[in-house]
């Protein structure tokens, strides 16, 4: 049975990593609380700003009343894309320049966030690679490396999809697919020769910071990129390895039985995933199980919504046990 597992903010939420909508809330306390770091403050002043007076942020609890990460993104994301100003404090370049912040904060928080051990997930993988009779394929559309970890500690190389189709993939039992469709905290891309490097460890943190240059490992070149594609509506795609990812994904999906979805809440705004997998489903015409692990009630009723009544869904939060 080829069995396909999607992961979602949610999986990464239960080792430790904050949810998107207490992203900029954990951020500040690290960042300015507890460790100032000053390549944050442009994603405060701008906070402080958006209501078109000056109101100053003093505790992380006041971030509450701001629009969450998401939103904030889409706002830029939306001038940017409109060619427009904010004010005449965020003109374009500042925005710009929130935007690469905005990234930096998720880069550096998740990699603050989340202990280096993932019992959770080092059980459900390890469980689901002993006990299947098909090499599993994981989906991720997290940034951090949990997913990535328990699958090497299993002692198998992990295929990101970069290269060639998923069929290919399969044919290679010593590596696992794990497609990530958002980019990966250990992943950086050249400008310059258009590939992707694939690192043992998170880099993205590093990428920000004038001092540290990430050598590219195709072209030698020290002009590396972070790939964390920002939770905007606005999402942008523009990097053929990462088409070649999401190529691969809806492929897996497309020749599933199994399709697993843990810790994703399938929000309305998340458009580019919902319609890569309803079109991956639709391409080949069988009958599948489809399976949630979600312990929001909301979010179990949206996969009504979207895959009918016939998926399965268990209104449980993900603890590593296998379903
Ligand atoms: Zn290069």
């Amino acid at each position: 049975m080829k069995t396909v597992y999607i992961f979602g903010a949610g999986a990464s939420a239960a080792e430790g990593a904050p949810v998107l909508r207490d992203f900029l809330k954990i951020a500040y306390q690290f960042f300015k609380e507890e460790h100032y770091s000053t390549e944050l403050d442009i994603v405060w002043e701008f906070l402080e700003h958006f209501y078109g007076h000056e109101t100053t942020i003093n505790h992380s609890n006041e971030l509450e009343k701001f629009p969450g990460l998401e939103e904030t993104f889409n706002i830029v994301d939306w001038s940017l894309l409109q060619n427009q100003a904010f004010s005449i404090r965020f003109p374009r370049p500042r925005l710009h320049e929130l935007k690469t912040a905005l990234v930096k904060l998720i880069s550096m928080t998740l990699d603050k966030s989340l202990p280096s051990y993932n019992g959770m997930h080092q059980a459900f993988v390890s469980e689901v690679i002993r006990g299947g009779e098909d090499i599993p394929t994981f989906i991720s559309l997290n940034y951090d490396i949990v997913l990535d970890n328990a699958i090497r500690s299993t002692g198998y190389e992990l295929e990101y999809g970069f290269y060639g189709n998923h069929l290919n993939h399969m044919d290679c039992c010593k590596k696992i697919p794990l497609y990530k469709l958002h980019g990966s905290l250990n992943w950086s891309f050249c400008p310059l020769c258009g590939e992707i490097s694939e690192h043992n460890e998170k880099v993205a943190h590093l990428l920000f910071k004038d001092k540290y240059s990430i050598t590219c490992l195709n072209c030698g070149s020290d002009s590396s990129q972070a790939i964390i594609i920002a939770p905007t509506l606005y999402k942008s795609y523009n990097i053929s390895r990462l088409q070649n990812v999401w190529d691969c994904a809806g492929k897996s999906i497309s020749l599933s039985d199994r399709l697993i979805f843990v810790g994703y809440s399938l929000a309305p705004a998340d458009t580019s995933i919902i319609a890569t997998v309803k079109r991956a489903l639709n391409t080949i015409n069988k009958n599948r199980e489809i399976i949630v692990i979600n312990p929001s009630e909301q979010a179990c009723s949206r996969y009504r919504k979207i895959f009918g009544e016939n998926c399965r869904v268990l209104c449980q939060k993900f603890t590593g046990e296998q379903v």
